[in-house]
């Protein structure tokens, strides 16, 4: 499969922040979000097989992984390979996407799942029946993601997960916009949203640095 980078980290984002983990970022995505933060990984990228990724993941004292993109889901079969062999290794298996590919075989192996449910500063939309056909089905390992930039953002979210009602969401400020997110504090306060705000972990400690 067609592979970004592979790196050691820890988490940046939603509920498994700050956990230490491999990343495994796959090339090539479906969507162009206005304010993508991995647009690198949308074009280039190095060919390789499950085991070799597997290989190098073990280089690192790790057992914790996370599929990113890009649309990891882009790259199904090969992705179903890769999380069949991981997971036949004890490895912990994160796999993030942007809601738009539902796949059975592959969320059922992984431990959670992270969809990101565009708002419309992405200029992009998540397949509505995809999002309910997850909660429908995997609700109990996943966490619906929103990135919001505005008010017309955080209005999308908080219908749609009314509408969804995820057990696990984030509200994750998006990460040019700062300031906006003390706004998001004060309306889940005022609104009673059932969700969690979390910032981007990573960018207040590296920056906008590739490989973080
Ligand atoms: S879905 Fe993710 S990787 Fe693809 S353009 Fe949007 S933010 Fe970037």
């Amino acid at each position: 499969m067609k592979v970004s980078e592979i790196f050691y980290s820890i988490e940046g984002e939603g509920i498994a922040i700050g956990k230490p983990q491999v990343f495994i970022r796959l090339t090539d995505c479906n969507l162009r979000c206005t304010w993508c933060d991995t647009k690198s990984a949308s074009d280039n990228g190095k060919l390789m097989t499950a085991d070799e990724i597997i290989t190098q993941v073990s280089t690192y004292p790790c057992k914790n992984v996370s599929i990113t993109g890009g649309e990891p889901l882009l790259q199904k079969q090969e992705v179903l390979e890769l999380v069949t062999k991981l997971k036949s290794k004890d490895f912990w298996i994160q796999l993030n996407t942007n809601g738009t590919i539902f796949n059975e075989d592959i969320f059922r192996i992984i431990d959670l799942l992270t969809i990101d449910c565009k708002c419309p500063s992405s200029m992009m939309k998540s397949d509505v029946s995809i999002l309910k056909n997850v909660k429908e089905s995997f609700d109990q390992k996943s966490q619906l993601k929103f990135v919001i930039a505005n008010d017309e953002d955080f209005e999308y979210a908080e219908k749609m997960l009314a509408e969804l009602n995820f057990e696990t969401s984030i509200f994750q400020p998006e990460w040019r916009n700062k300031k906006y997110a003390k706004k998001i504090v004060e309306k889940v306060k005022t609104h009673s949203i059932n969700t969690r705000i979390i910032i981007q972990q990573h960018k207040v400690i590296w920056g906008n640095k590739k490989g973080k």
